[in-house]
């Protein structure tokens, strides 16, 4: 858990601009569930997926951001709330079901930690690292904050099931598997959720 006082003012900036968040295949199959898609293979016919191949050549899925000067993710939702003297814009995530754990992606759960995982050395690392530079959430506790190891109880399968994904992702690239091959593996796959 987070020692300091990280407090979101959901200004929704870490949720636009050209921000690319990664999601890992137990990620996509809550998206699908989410809608309702037997297949998690919809989420990329209805580009709310992309597949994205800068990190180490290595084929992964992301969130697709709308582009442009308004360019945001496709779950940002904003609502105006009244400050007394007036109102301001929030930034909301359509994903976020307040106290449980819900379908939002793991790196979102996560932010302002970060989990590096070593596979050949079967160690993880936690750091602490602001969602995008000047975070107002993050205003004042970058020099103080200790990340220390872990996280919340209910991510625990999540993080698990990440660092399964991360091992076939792995063993596959170290054989050559093509990119074909590991989206249709790893990233198209029936889901067991109901319609
Ligand atoms: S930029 Fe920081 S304060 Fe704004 S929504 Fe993201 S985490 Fe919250
Ligand atoms: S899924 Fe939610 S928290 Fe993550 S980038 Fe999109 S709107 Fe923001």
């Amino acid at each position: 858990m987070i020692d300091g006082s990280f407090n979101c003012t959901c200004c929704g900036e870490c949720c636009r601009g050209d921000m690319h968040v990664f999601l890992n295949p137990d990620d996509l199959r809550l998206m699908a569930c989410f809608f309702g898609y037997g297949n998690t293979k919809k989420l990329f016919e209805q580009s709310i997926v992309i597949i994205d191949n800068e990190r180490n050549n290595a084929p992964l899925p992301r969130l697709r951001f709308s582009t442009g000067e308004t360019g945001c993710c496709p779950f940002l939702e904003n609502r105006l709330e009244e400050t007394g003297d007036g109102h301001r814009l929030l930034g909301l995530c359509r994903l976020h079901p307040g106290a449980k754990p819900g379908v939002k992606p793991l790196v979102c759960w996560l932010a302002p930690l970060h989990r590096t995982v070593d596979l050949a050395e079967g160690t993880e690392t936690w750091g602490f690292k602001p969602p995008l530079p000047g975070c107002p959430g993050c205003d004042g506790i970058e020099g103080g904050l200790k990340a220390a190891a872990g996280a919340p109880d209910f991510l625990t399968e999540r993080l698990k099931a990440e660092k399964e994904f991360f091992r076939k992702l792995s063993t596959m690239l170290a054989r050559g598997a093509s990119q074909d091959e590991i989206i249709r593996t790893l990233y198209c796959f029936d889901t067991d959720c109901k319609k």
